[in-house]
């Protein structure tokens, strides 16, 4: 039996059991007008290990991350950005660049939570479903796909973040340098990676090729990703 799209629906499988409890929604848990809270992990501080061990989530989510939420509080205090919700202080600074500072902070601060969000102990392999089906669509196969991630996130030159980003219904791969971020250009992250070498100095050293390989290999939230597609 086929529909109009000339899908056979037999083919199309059920999505893979969700492991993860990741949220349905990419935005970030503030309420405008509230202080900005660091996002709690959402799972524990060595779940990631040994791809991840608990002394990177220590310094990277503990020290790294909080201090983001922390300098960016200090700079909105008792200004408009105090009102908004963080992706909207993240757009309104990118326009301004005497703002660069809470740009940064506020973009970090965002990336992070969306960066644990991208990863959970179950992940990894090869996503299914309607994600497997958009990436066959827009970029032939899983195969040329995670190449094109990988190479992203190596040719990050310095500091940076590879993204999988849904760009106006086609799915994209690309890379951004220090805190930039894709919600600050229109478009919907699926998922990211940390190439910030705090993300995996302690446990790879200079190996970038080696984290990011792993971290497609074990750790990549497929689920999460086709939730953000998903909308
Ligand atoms: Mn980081």
């Amino acid at each position: 039996m086929s529909d109009h799209t000339g899908i056979r629906e037999q083919q199309q499988q059920p999505d893979r059991a969700r492991k993860s409890r990741a949220p349905a929604k990419t935005t970030f848990p503030m309420k405008a007008g509230a202080p900005i809270t660091l996002p709690e992990l959402p799972y524990a501080m060595d779940a990631l290990a040994p791809v991840i061990s608990r002394g990177t989530m220590g310094y990277h989510y503990g020290k790294h991350h909080k201090a983001y939420v922390d300098k960016l509080n200090g700079l909105i205090e008792k200004t408009p950005y105090a009102e908004m919700p963080l992706e909207k202080i993240i757009q309104s600074a990118a326009k301004d660049a005497s703002k660069s500072a809470v740009f940064n902070n506020a973009a970090q601060a965002w990336n992070h939570w969306f960066y644990w969000l991208s990863m959970s102990p179950d992940g990894g392999g090869k996503p299914g479903g309607r994600l497997a089906r958009k990436i066959e669509e827009d970029f032939g196969d899983f195969d040329s796909f995670a190449n094109e991630l990988k190479q992203a996130a190596m040719g990050q030159f310095g500091s940076g973040w590879a993204w999988v980003v849904d760009d106006k219904g086609r799915l994209k791969v690309l890379k951004t340098a220090n805190a930039d971020t894709p919600i600050a250009h229109g478009m919907t992250p699926l998922l990211a990676i940390d190439v910030w070498e705090h993300a995996y100095y302690l446990d790879y050293q200079n190996r970038r090729p080696d984290f990011v390989q792993t971290f497609l290999e074990k750790l990549a939230n497929w689920d999460f990703a086709q939730k953000n597609m998903e909308g």
